[in-house]
């Protein structure tokens, strides 16, 4: 089948999808170009909106606010509720429409929305848990309270990589906090954007919520840049790089407002000479060569002790050699394409750049099936053994690289664990129990995340998600995340008849 044909073929997919989830087919014209990994080849285009489109978003939104926050918790539950029983009936068509814009293979894309489906029911949970407590006052006759009020309007902007689970982690617990939220997809993944965001004006409709709760803007940074400035988008949630978040959160921070990010990460494993080598192969090929290495959480290091990495890396190569690459729509493939020539040139630059500061490649890092796609850019996974953590291997490169380097005593492999300036994802394998402890106490990883006997990728919503140091020390999802959607309220109620003072002051 010719390229083209692949490509419509694709997009009579896309369309149908698209159609099922209530896009309008008039929206889909427009200057804004998408493309498909898949082929490389040019999708549709839709429509972008200017700054001046999302300003008046905010006054909509601002003005949704009033009412919305007065809506009982539970009541915003059951939108969310029916949003999540949406999400669930389509599935295929959101799961259809990453696939064609994120090159995920099936099962990944649909993993990524049975994420937003489970973040629904998370949050319907939380909309009848949005607990304050109330503390002994050092009073008599007095009660001390906290109590905990809808914030504001919330700006959400995301990555291409992941075009819909952040957004619904977000939207999720913002609804059930009281917020209106705008959105801003990347400019790679706005179809996604478009159906779910369809798919939420249906469930705000048939529950009889205000209009103005929700709203999507289609375009790139610049159509951004109103929800960095405003003071009355309280929250600014941002998914991204670490350069992104450097020009956000200053922006944000100079008016006082709030951020909340989720930036690039380096994450690695150890591998310590008592782990089950087999059960590791196949926690860090799934987390170093799946998804094409294009996940925040992708494992980019392995740490491994020296007296087990021969025979680990040895296995791995051929683990690697038998995975299927190719288009993700297709069974039994497991690696799909890199999401653009500027990602694939970026992959090429650090093999260089680690081949020059000493390493060795092991396996992959070729281009692949570009006589059948000659606009696409498919790669086999690479490992790159390298004799010291040197400074490619410090950066995030996103695409599926893994730098093996070697340790000789546990708090070495530490020290180069935590030797790298962002901190998301962290993994170790190993069957001593005090290993594992360390890793996970104070002095072990210094990530957000740290797993024991599993990869550093694919976290369930229950828990708080997000890293530290250049990672941006957010945290989004499950936990107690949702109080970031929220404002705290001290309160202090006397019913004693007098007026004593705290801390024993006396006045008049
Ligand atoms: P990117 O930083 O290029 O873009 C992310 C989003 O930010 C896009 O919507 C983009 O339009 C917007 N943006 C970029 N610069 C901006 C600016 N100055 N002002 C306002 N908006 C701006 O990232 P990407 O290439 O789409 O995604 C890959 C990166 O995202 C990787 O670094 C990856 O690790 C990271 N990521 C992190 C997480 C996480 O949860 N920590 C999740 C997914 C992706």
């Amino acid at each position: 089948m010719s390229v083209e044909q692949k490509t419509a073929d694709l997009l009579d997919e896309v369309r149908g999808a698209l159609q099922a989830c209530g896009v309008e087919a008039s929206a889909l014209q427009g200057s804004h170009p998408v493309h498909t990994p898949v082929t490389g080849q040019q999708l549709l285009s839709v429509e972008p909106h200017s700054a001046g489109d999302v300003t008046e978003m905010i006054d909509q939104a601002h003005a949704a606010f009033k009412t919305w926050r007065d809506v009982p918790g539970p009541q915003r539950g059951a939108v969310v509720k029916r949003w999540g029983e949406l999400i669930a009936q389509h599935k295929s068509d959101l799961g259809t429409l990453v696939r064609a814009e994120a090159g995920k293979i099936v099962s990944e894309a649909e993993g990524e929305v049975q994420e937003m489906i489970d973040i629904c029911d998370f949050a319907v949970g939380q909309s009848r848990m949005l607990y304050g407590k109330t503390m002994p006052s050092e009073r008599a006759g007095h009660r001390l309270m906290e109590n905990w009020h809808p914030l504001g309007v919330v700006g959400v902007i995301t990555a291409f990589n992941f075009p819909v689970a952040p957004y619904a982690w977000n939207t999720a617990l913002a609804l059930v906090a009281g917020d209106p939220v705008i959105w801003k997809p990347s400019e790679i993944g706005v179809l996604s954007g478009m159906a779910t965001n369809a798919l939420l004006g249906r469930a705000m409709r048939d529950c009889g919520a205000p209009e103005g709760v929700h709203h999507l803007v289609v375009g790139d940074r610049e159509a951004a840049q109103p929800l960095l400035d405003d003071r009355r988008v309280e929250l600014v949630s941002a998914t991204g790089s670490t350069r992104m978040g450097r020009e956000v959160a200053p922006r944000v921070a100079g008016r006082f407002g709030r951020y909340l990010l989720e930036l690039g990460g380096n994450n690695a494993a150890i591998v310590t000479p008592s782990a089950d080598l087999d059960l590791a192969l196949r926690g860090i090929a799934f987390a170093a060569a799946g998804t094409a290495g294009q996940r925040c959480t992708t494992m980019r290091r392995l740490i491994v002790h020296e007296s087990v990495a021969d025979e680990l890396v040895e296995k791995l190569r051929r683990a690697y050699e038998t995975l299927t690459i190719g288009d993700p729509g297709d069974s039994g493939v497991l690696v799909g394409p890199m999401i653009h020539q500027q990602g694939f040139e970026g992959m090429q630059a650090a093999l260089e750049a680690a081949k020059s500061q000493g390493g060795t490649l092991v396996t992959g890092g070729q281009r692949v099936l570009a006589d059948k796609y000659p606009e696409a850019y498919y790669v086999e996974p690479a490992i790159i053994r390298m004799p010291e953590q040197s400074a490619v291997v410090c950066e995030e490169t996103f695409a599926p690289i893994l730098y093996v380097v070697t340790y000789r005593d546990f708090d070495e492999a530490l020290e180069l664990h935590n030797g790298v300036p962002q901190g998301l994802s962290s993994a170790i394998f190993t069957s001593d129990q005090a290993e594992a402890e360390v890793f996970l106490s104070a002095r072990g990883s210094d990530c957000g995340i740290a797993n024991v006997n599993l990869g550093t990728s694919g976290a369930e919503i229950g828990g708080a998600f997000g890293g530290e140091k250049d990672t941006g020390g957010g945290r989004e999802s499950g936990s107690d995340a949702w109080k970031v959607y929220m404002r705290r309220s001290t309160n202090t109620v006397n019913y004693s008849g007098e007026l004593p003072l705290a801390q024993g002051v006396e006045f008049i």
